[in-house]
């Protein structure tokens, strides 16, 4: 389970996130949502600490640090192995074939074999029926191949958690509904995802949980029924909004 408690970021001129405490349980879908600049991305980011929080705990199965604190680089990489974050756009090396960008952190980072990181590309290219993709480079792939390869170049990290921010918001139509069908398969398996998205159908039909971030605060954290179900006024005015 990841857990933040008591989290806050302040920017100058705004409270990002505020005094905010929210579980995301292992194995489950976890989708965040909420207006344009209410903190969903901050809360994202926060959670493999690529946005530092001013304060806050953030525990991460059996990994707990006091965000108010000075940080060790080797406190911050084992966050960093236990999660693995997919952007929005952008996310390719474009001077790297398919195959090299799922074998590059593996190699790099995780000092793996050659081998063993390659067999385990082949075997995500062949899970998501992409393997006639591997010796292209981006610039060869759809925006929604590329970030299909995205989110399997995180995998191939085999983070415990993936986040991801909006990662189909760069796309049309027909390609969000690609890259939203990996996602969908996912969610079956064991992993376990947390994901910010606009996409209020999609957050439906995956989440197990939703989070409501609304202006720095938790505007809902729960079942995914009782968000859609809620008659609750804000929420109601939000998913009138986005409808
Ligand atoms: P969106 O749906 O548009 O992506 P969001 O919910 O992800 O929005 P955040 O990016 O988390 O919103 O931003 C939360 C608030 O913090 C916003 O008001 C934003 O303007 C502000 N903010 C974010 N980053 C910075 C920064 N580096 N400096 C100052 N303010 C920032
Ligand atoms: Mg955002």
């Amino acid at each position: 389970m990841i857990q933040v408690k008591n989290l806050s970021k302040h920017y100058p001129d705004k409270v990002a996130l505020d005094d905010i405490s929210v579980d995301f349980p292992a194995e489950e879908t976890t989708a965040i949502v909420g207006p344009s600049g209410s903190g969903k991305s901050t809360l994202l980011q926060a959670l493999n600490l690529l946005e530092r929080p001013d304060q806050g705990i953030l525990t991460i199965d059996d990994i707990s640090l006091d965000l108010a604190k000075p940080l060790t680089s080797s406190q911050i990489l084992q966050i960093r192995q236990k999660t693995a974050m997919v952007f929005q756009e952008k996310a390719l090396f474009t001077h790297l074939n398919v195959m090299k960008n799922l074998t590059e952190g593996p190699i790099k980072v995780q000092k793996k074999s050659k081998q063993e990181a390659e067999a385990k590309a082949q075997a995500l290219l062949e899970q998501f029926d992409m393997t006639e993709l591997a010796n292209r480079y981006p610039y060869q792939l759809s925006g929604g191949q590329q970030q299909r390869v995205a989110i399997l170049r995180a995998l191939a990290m085999e983070p415990k958690y993936l986040l991801l921010d909006e990662p189909t918001s760069a796309l049309d139509p027909e390609l969000e509904a690609q890259v939203l069908r990996v996602l969908k398969d996912l969610a079956k398996k064991d992993v376990s995802m947390i994901i910010v998205t606009h996409n209020m159908a999609f957050a439906e039909q995956v989440a197990d949980q939703i989070i409501f971030v609304d202006n720095g605060s938790i505007g809902y954290a729960g079942p995914t029924d009782g968000f859609f179900h809620s008659k609750e006024a804000r929420i109601k005015q939000f998913l009138g909004a986005m409808s």
